[in-house]
């Protein structure tokens, strides 16, 4: 069985904004927060508003403080005044595309022409609209509503922007045939519309269709008629546990769409669900393949691999020899250092990768003990090694534990216990050095005595691939880490500029290892392993166009860059 997520599935524009807007305000203040009405018609992202303290005014009151969030939907324009007059600091998350609406009404409605509105009388688009229409505004949900309006001088028809594509195309063929002295504009928003017919097309390509997204949310609701219209199985629900798959037939490809207001880590959790059923239902080799790749993965035991292949390309690219202990050392100290941090992540994890929190919240205490293990292991073998290593391994561990630890004083900080993980990006960075030192320095320490100019060209070179396999998941994480607060390269970036950055930086690496093998810096190697970065760079360009498959095999996709280091490096030994 396959599963498919619509490339439109999840957060359009506007709700992003406003989600982003909510949670940043609530990371940067400790002052009240509000939101005026539901922020978007999604629950489960209202409980996590709620939960970091951001709570919901139905209605305004004459005197208030603290911050107003007015919600993607946008609001009439009395309401924005009356917050502001109430001593409210009010921030605007009406989505830009809703504004243009507001703006086309407003601008008609003062020459004198009749404003009729096509959608949803009770929902919070509309009613924020027909405020600016004043007087003239007129709603019409259906065309016997269009048929018993009075016939006005001049009118213009706008739609609300989750309107259904097909219903409005038969109102402006309506005003075209009976009312020539009426503009139309198509005011329904592209995000909608490609999402409706991004579903459409799905659903003829697959056997059934799980819409996911809140029951209240107008959009979701459309997703859903416009599957069942297209004849096949189809479900509406709000999260995988409500799943039941067996009213999706018996379906070899079942598609996933998702609401405009539906978050990622929904979307991932009911993938990760389907994809668990169906695998539990298989049998012989596949369904162990799955299991195995699942369990390195999580584990961290494939990165494992993936650091010990890194060391050894990058030793061989040094012209040393590699050595064992060289390559424990790496493997242990990151097996340690990622195992750490995904134990001290559950919490963000719960959103970005709902399986590895379970994981990890199972088998917390397993896990605790192994990571001290596989620290231990690395500090012995580097006491083995030398001093110098050993010193290297512990100035390390002491960086680590300063990271989430704030060393300086509360009483010269007034309170604030500054920390280095709040420093944006900077988680990004250091696990970037700490591969580049264990992977590259190490070896060269062990091999040279010294570091030579050929070391910190490696050192750049594999420090640059880990960076971007690290920006790479932060961007798959950005709506979680923005729920903690944690400030990555793709928040502080956005995710487009990111990608972008991460493209050339590849780029740049596959140009530099050439070079350094065509003027005989390294050997004929580099050409060789300039392979990785241009692999992560097709990946990077595979993923931005919809092309790698969703779920796990993403993140397996992306550790595999390593391992092809050390593959290519032990072909090249070979030959
Ligand atoms: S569906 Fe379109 S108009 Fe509505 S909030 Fe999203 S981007 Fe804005």
């Amino acid at each position: 069985m396959k599963i498919t997520i619509a490339k439109t599935a999840g957060f359009c524009m506007g709700v992003r904004r406003a989600v982003e807007l909510a949670l940043d305000a609530s990371n940067r203040t400790d002052d009240p927060i509000y939101t005026y009405g539901p922020l978007i018609h999604n629950p489960q992202v209202l409980n996590i508003l709620e939960e970091k303290g951001i709570s919901v005014i139905k209605e305004i009151p004459e005197k208030g403080s603290g911050t107003v969030l007015v919600r993607a939907h946008g609001v009439p324009p009395e309401d924005l005044e009356k917050l502001r007059t109430a001593g409210f600091n009010v921030i605007d998350a009406t989505c830009p595309k809703v504004i243009k609406v507001q703006s086309i009404i407003a601008k008609h409605s003062r020459q004198g022409y009749a404003v009729i509105i096509v959608g949803d009388r009770v929902h919070p688009e509309v009613i924020g609209l027909l405020g600016y229409a004043g007087e003239n505004g007129y709603v019409a949900e259906n065309m016997d509503a269009l048929n018993a309006l009075p016939k006005f001088d001049k009118a213009i028809i706008v739609a609300q922007t989750t309107q259904n594509k097909t219903f409005f195309e038969e109102v402006t063929a309506w005003a075209e045939t009976l009312h020539l002295n009426y503009q139309v504009f198509n005011t329904i928003c592209d995000s909608t519309e490609s999402r409706q017919e991004d579903v459409k097309n799905l659903a003829e390509k697959v056997d059934a269709v799980v819409v996911v997204g809140g029951y209240e949310s107008g959009n979701t609701k459309r997703l859903f008629d416009i599957a069942r219209d297209a004849g096949k199985h189809a479900v509406h629900i709000e999260t995988e546990a409500e799943l039941d798959i067996n009213q999706l037939g018996t379906p070899r490809h079942i598609a996933i769409t998702a609401g405009a207001s539906t978050p990622n880590w929904i979307i991932k959790r009911v993938y990760r669900e389907l994809e668990n059923r169906m695998m539990y239902n298989r049998r012989g080799f596949l369904r162990w393949r799955f299991f195995i790749h699942r369990n390195l993965l999580l584990s961290n035991i494939y990165l494992a691999i993936g650091a010990g292949c890194l060391t050894y390309a990058a030793a061989m690219l040094q012209g040393i020899e590699p050595a064992l202990s060289s390559i424990l050392v790496a493997v242990l100290y990151l097996l340690c250092m990622h195992t750490f941090n995904n134990l001290i992540d559950i919490t963000s994890d719960r959103y970005n990768d709902p399986d590895r929190a379970t994981f990890y919240q199972q088998n917390r205490n397993l896990l605790s003990a192994l990571t001290g293990l596989f620290g231990l292991g690395g500090l012995l073998i580097a006491y083995k090694m030398g001093p110098l290593f050993l010193l290297l391994l512990l100035c390390m561990s002491f960086m680590g534990i300063v990271y989430i630890i704030s060393l300086v004083p509360q009483s010269i900080t007034g309170g604030f216990k500054p920390k280095i993980r709040d420093i944006p990006g900077s988680k990004t960075v250091l696990v970037a050095m700490a591969w580049g030192i264990v992977t590259t320095i190490v070896p060269a320490l062990d091999g040279f005595g010294q570091i030579r100019l050929v070391t910190v060209l490696i050192f750049s070179w594999t420090v640059s691939l880990v960076l971007v396999r690290t920006a790479f998941f932060d961007i798959l994480d950005m709506q979680g880490s923005r729920i903690v607060g944690k400030e990555t390269i793709p928040i502080l970036l956005g995710e487009k500029k990111t990608m972008g950055l991460l493209k050339n930086l590849a780029g740049l690496m596959m140009i530099v290892l050439c070079i350094a093998s065509a003027v005989g810096a390294v050997s004929t190697l580099g050409y060789l392993l300039s392979i990785c970065p241009l692999s992560m760079l097709m990946f990077l360009s595979a993923y931005e166009r919809g092309g790698i498959p969703s779920g796990f095999r993403q993140g397996f996709l992306m550790e595999s860059h390593f391992i092809l280091a050390g593959l290519l490096a032990g072909l090249w030994a070979l030959i």
